[in-house]
């Protein structure tokens, strides 16, 4: 076990730079050089292909379950008690390389740094590839991992439609898997002992504090809300100022106020939707519908952002004589990885090295987030120099790529090798 500090020197990096380099074009868009790589889609399949080629060229057990989620299984899953890791390889409109194939190909480079020690497994491993993580076809975030906890039924994922009106079901089909049987898989989540993804961070957390590699501590609590500011439509030109109910005057003062109170809470707040009618150049608005999406380290923060948000939007609704009503569309509670498991990881990974691992909160939702609530699970952080995910600047250095392998390596061998 440990960690060499010479990452870039090591003989098994050629392994990730090799599955890095291979995935590297598929589904790059040419124009915008980022990734269309939609779930059930053509660059969606590419991708899939790819992970059973290296599942199969390591000799691994390749399965798809009953959801489309692909398993390299090394040792007999019956057995129990399982060392899982991966993350997914689909993207958002225009995403970044590293949001998922990160911790995909570093679950394959992790095994090839293992079988190099020699390690001996104790413990069935499995790396996955979880299905259609990022939502951007059909609206909704992890639907893999979701559907195999539970947390979505087959009657919700049936009625899932893409921009173009084709279902869930449908699109699977379309892209040779069986729906048939999609839905809750509690057999194969009681065969796990544990889950961990690696993943590039979404932040600047490491870069900051001048390390390779981070721990997960928790997802923080987060929650979209629907603001409704009704006015009275009316001339641009021969309106008096006086005469106005505008609806676009509450709104603008409430985005100012989001970022007063997430900056007062440590938190974040964004409107980054918003939907205006009759949205005419030479009219006063009637209707300003925007979309607050807000995030904090925990619940009593994010209520504190979220109320004073509320207080302020009424205030200034009554000011310009608005109605005004506010609609929460989701909450997802905070989710605490298993502290067991991660003070492992930080015993694991502090061992016989000088990587240093910080433990860090992020405002990102995973597939590791959705198994938490089922599975011990925890979650491995490579630094991302610039912070920017969910676009084509996302970035992270080949060393400390590398660097996360390595530690992934050593997680896995302290997991399921003892
Ligand atoms: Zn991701």
């Amino acid at each position: 076990m440990g960690t060499d500090s010479g990452t870039a020197q090591h003989p098994r990096t050629s392994s990730f730079q090799e599955m890095w380099r291979e995935l590297l074009p598929v589904g790059r868009h040419p124009g915008s050089r980022g990734y269309r790589r939609f779930a059930w889609t053509g660059a969606d399949g590419e991708c899939r292909a790819w992970f059973r080629e290296q599942a199969e060229a390591r000799g691994l057990t390749y399965e798809v379950d009953r959801n489309g989620n692909q398993w390299a299984w090394l040792g007999d899953p019956a057995q129990g008690d399982a060392v899982v890791t991966g993350s997914h390889l689909d993207s958002v409109p225009d995403g970044g390389a590293f949001d998922g194939p990160l911790g995909v190909v570093s679950s394959f480079a992790a095994l090839d740094e293992l079988r190099a020690r020699r390690a001996e497994f104790t413990k069935p491993l499995a790396l996955v590839n979880f299905g259609d993580e990022e939502g951007a076809r059909f609206g909704l975030a992890c639907v893999g991992s979701r559907l195999t906890a539970g947390q979505l039924t087959a009657e919700q994922a049936h009625l899932l439609t893409d921009g173009e009106g084709v279902t869930l079901p449908r699109a699977m089909e379309a892209a040779g898997y069986d729906p048939d049987g999609i839905g809750g898989d509690p057999e194969r989540l009681a065969r796990i002992g544990a889950f961990v993804e690696l993943h590039v961070e979404q932040g600047r957390a490491l870069d900051l504090s001048g390390d390779r590699v981070g721990i997960a501590s928790a997802i923080w609590p987060h929650g979209r809300w629907r603001f409704d500011f009704r006015g009275e439509a009316n001339h641009a030109g021969t309106t008096r100022l006086v005469d106005r109910r505008d609806p676009m005057l509450s709104y603008a003062e409430t985005v100012l106020a989001a970022r007063r109170e997430a900056e007062l809470a440590g938190a974040v707040a964004t409107f980054g939707k918003i939907a205006v009618e009759p949205n005419g150049v030479n009219a006063i608005p009637s209707l300003v519908r925007g979309w607050l999406d807000s995030r904090a380290a925990d619940q009593e923060s994010l209520d504190q952002v979220v109320g004073g948000i509320e207080k302020a939007a009424r205030e200034y609704a009554d000011a310009h004589g608005i109605a005004l009503d506010i609609v929460r569309e989701s909450f997802t509670p905070v989710v605490e990885f298993d502290h067991a498991l991660r003070d492992e990881l930080a015993r694991i990974l502090g061992t016989g090295t000088d990587l240093k691992v910080p433990v860090l909160g992020t405002g990102a939702g995973h597939d590791a987030g959705i198994l938490s609530g089922h599975i011990p699970t925890a979650m491995l952080f490579v630094r991302n120099p610039t912070g920017v995910s969910h676009s084509p600047a996302e970035f992270a250095a080949e060393d400390d790529c590398v660097a996360g392998v390595l530690a992934l390596a050593d997680v896995l061998e302290g997991l399921a090798c003892r």
